[in-house]
């Protein structure tokens, strides 16, 4: 008997939220009640038929295995954790009589319910998309609790279709995963594989029975080097997992996929087990010297991650050169499509010239469809289409905007003096001068519950129904609620509020050259959540004021000081797709010079403090050790490019949230800011000490109000928070602050939270001042 080949071309993944996010609707009105389990699973299975409908239509294979099966409800990681039986303790009873979990109950385990949190939530290695982290312990009773990948596959086949089953493979599930809370010291979720291995081996064996030829285990974990196990074990566990899964006895062939970076020494590994198939990303990764193989290698050379047209001929090289390395060549997607939108002819407002440098997912899936024709039927058979995408690589390089001389001759005339402001101690006597703030001071992080009057108003601007008058009036009266709100509380220092920001990145985007934005560029950021990143194409530059306008008549309603508001280079380049043809450092020094003459601008119009956000900082570091301290460098250098032209009596602070920030905290001592606001109230001020050994002698404020829950914080607990900050950083250098802005909360939760803070603050002020 022949073994099924692996199919020439496929994609490792496709979005699956839907072209007009038909899931996360479908899915949100499941949870507010409004539609049954029964309407939601028939939604859900209409999206996989147009989704295998299309995929064939874009030149996949309908019975060769080349359409992967990987859709999900909400998350990837969890479905694998649902499928092993991974639930944690304080859900178990949502684990039914025969040990199965219903749709309703893998909800719960994301979102949470009553007493019982939710799993946390991380970054998917190097992109935007967040996973539930599973909670592994001695107690975890592997099982195999969910059908729903087995049903889906035999939903396909019996649809006429053969599709490839995807799912995170056993290695990565358990280096994903962090010991349960009542888990020994010391505990590491991987002691458990051999545990988990027979669930694994039961799931493949039934994908068999209902089809399946080919199964796609997802093994990134293997690339990354973020990872807390010894490099030595992962080895180890790789080799024992993927021996024992491939002595199953009737199993689908094996496919490992290593998306997001270079394998290195986990290759030889997984080459010396009987598995038969290898995915190596070929766009972010390399291969080792002198490997050879017999097992079918598929290169990911096509671009998962963004949304430009690859250069075809110069992919199509690279799986050429694959064929010395093995007897069988595949071509794939480096990473799921599932970063990508759906499709750039869902565009009508974007230029025909920038749609045609653009592949979203399904332009990608053509272009692996060409490249996998290269493949079977010889180079001549594609050369036109080859060389139309060289033509576009051609067109986008010479067009007007992409290089443009002004910039870039300002770029090439910066000095290491442009990124570097003068001695602390002159600024912080200037700004002392200049600002006459008290002991502790207290501000907030920048937004104010965005209310649906906002929105409203923002519609409607949008829609031509009021003008552009009426809508910034509407704009000004929101902030001078916000603004007597806060001077009613008794704020330091304070914000306008950002109700004229949708999105804190892409309001900068639509008021850059260089950016474009799209109407359907939807892609799934976590759950149901999706977000629209703009597209930077070309050189940036800032055709006029942004903010000053708004920051201005904010400072005109009081007399404290008002804190200008600006979203930092590094995450506006973190949360838009971002040009490949110039390294990021080049690109982020555009989007800092463009900022710098928004602060000189704010600066002249009379405002004294100004914020530069960059929750992102933490985000965009890289996987491999050995590119940390090149992206460190470019990304300091470009806040610090973005912000030391201000004079020192203005201060410059920014802030940092969503992240463990230990790793990273000298790059953001190295920021320079005179203020730095930190998220901390939710980890109960675990960064603190990270501060100290830093030796931050800068103003600092880690948060004293985790603003992700509805939760008021008690003064008693706020004032411990506070407390907590004193112990370990001088005096002097201490703000009062939330953890973040605020756009997500209610007013009522809102204000009864800022009041506490304040309480707090005074009654420590009181304490310290006495003692
Ligand atoms: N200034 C922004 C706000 O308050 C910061 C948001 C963020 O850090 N994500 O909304
Ligand atoms: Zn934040």
């Amino acid at each position: 008997m022949t073994s099924p080949t692996f199919p020439t071309g496929s994609i490792l993944g496709y979005p699956r939220i839907g072209r007009r996010r038909e899931l996360k609707k479908a899915v949100e009105s499941f949870w507010a009640g409004s539609i049954t389990a029964e309407q939601l699973e028939a939604t859900a299975a209409e999206l996989r038929a147009v989704t295998r409908q299309r995929l064939v239509s874009l030149g996949l294979g309908a019975t060769d295995s080349s359409i992967p099966e990987a859709f999900s409800y909400y998350d990837q990681v969890l479905d694998a954790a649902v499928t092993v039986g991974a639930v944690p303790t304080r859900f178990s009873s949502l684990v039914r009589a025969d040990g199965t979990i219903d749709l309703a109950g893998y909800f719960t385990i994301a979102r949470g319910e009553g007493q019982n949190t939710p799993a946390e939530m991380t970054k998917w290695f190097d992109s935007n998309y967040h996973y539930l982290v599973p909670e592994i312990g001695p107690e975890t009773d592997f099982h195999l609790a969910s059908d729903r990948l087995i049903r889906e596959v035999a939903e396909a086949t019996t649809s006429g279709y053969r599709t490839r089953p995807v799912i995170v493979g056993p290695v990565t599930f358990l280096l994903l995963s962090k010991a349960s809370e009542g888990a020994p010291e010391g505990y590491q979720p991987l002691d458990r594989l051999d545990d988990l291995l027979p669930v694994y081996a039961e799931l493949l064996a039934a994908l068999t029975a209902v089809g399946a030829e080919w199964v796609q285990l997802d093994e990134p974990g293997l690339v990354s080097e973020s990872i807390d196990v010894p490099r030595d074990q992962v080895l180890a566990a790789t080799k024992r997992a993927y021996d024992a899964l491939s002595a199953v006895p009737a199993r689908p062939q094996i496919f490992v996929a290593a998306p997001y970076g270079s394998l290195d020494d986990a290759l030889a590994v997984l080459d010396s087990t009987p598995i038969e198939a290898i995915g190596l990303d070929l766009v972010r990764g390399t291969i080792p010297e002198g490997f050879h193989t017999e097992k079918t290698i598929v290169g990911g050379v096509i671009d998962g991650h963004n949304i430009w047209r690859s250069d075809l001929a110069g992919a199509f090289d690279k799986l050429e050169n694959l064929r010395e390395l093995s007897p069988s060549v595949a071509v794939t997607t480096s990473t799921s499509l599932f970063h990508t939108p759906h499709d750039v002819n869902d565009e009508p407002l974007l230029s025909d010239q920038l749609k045609s440098w653009l592949a979203f997912a399904d332009q990608k899936v053509g272009q692996v469809a060409v490249l996998a024709k290269g493949l079977a039927e010889g180079k001549a058979t594609i050369q036109p289409q080859l060389d139309a995408a060289s033509a576009a690589l051609n067109d986008r390089h010479h067009a007007v905007g992409v290089r443009d001389g002004a910039v870039r001759a300002r770029e090439a005339a910066l000095t290491p003096a442009d990124f570097s402001r003068g001695d602390y101690a002159t600024r912080l006597a200037a700004q002392d001068a200049a600002l006459g703030l008290p002991f502790l001071p207290t501000t907030t992080i920048g937004s104010f519950p965005q209310t649906g009057d906002i929105r409203k108003s923002r519609a409607a601007f949008a829609n031509g129904s009021i003008t552009e008058e009426q809508y910034k009036e509407a704009m000004r009266a929101e902030i001078r609620n916000v603004v007597e709100l806060q001077e009613s509380i008794g704020l330091d220092v304070i914000v306008h509020g950002e109700p004229e920001r949708n999105d804190m990145v892409q309001y900068f985007a639509e008021n850059l050259d260089g950016f474009a934005v799209t109407q359907n560029g939807w892609v799934q950021s976590y759950g149901s959540r999706c977000t629209r990143p703009s597209i930077l194409w070309g050189d940036v530059s800032r055709p006029s004021p942004i903010t000053v306008e708004w920051s201005t008549y904010t400072q005109s309603l009081t007399p404290k000081p008002v804190k200008g508001m600006l979203t930092g280079p590094v995450t506006i380049l973190a949360w838009s797709f971002v040009r490949d043809d110039q390294p990021l450092g080049e690109t982020a020094n555009q989007v800092a010079l463009a900022l710098r003459d928004e602060i000189a601008d704010l600066e002249a119009a009379g405002i004294g403090i100004i914020q530069v956000d960059e929750p992102a900082l933490r985000e965009l570091l890289p996987l491999k050790k050995k590119d940390h301290a090149g992206y460190l460098d470019w990304s300091v250098g470009s806040f610090r490019l973005a912000t030391a032209g201000v004079a020192d009596r203005t201060q410059i602070h920014t802030h940092l949230c969503y992240s463990e920030f230990g790793v990273v905290i000298d790059a953001i001592n190295n920021l320079d800011a005179d203020v730095t606001s930190i998220e901390a109230a939710r980890s109960k001020m675990e960064v603190v000490p990270d501060i100290q050994r830093s030796g931050f002698g800068r103003g600092i404020g880690p948060g004293v109000y985790d603003i992700h829950s509805p939760r008021v914080p008690s003064i008693d607990e706020v004032t411990d928070l506070i407390e907590i900050a004193l112990g370990s950083i001088p005096e002097r250098q201490v703000w009062v602050n939330p953890d973040c802005g605020l756009k997500t909360r209610g007013y009522d939760e809102t204000v009864e939270s800022l009041t506490n803070v304040l309480a707090a603050t005074r009654a420590v002020r009181e304490a310290h001042i006495h003692a």
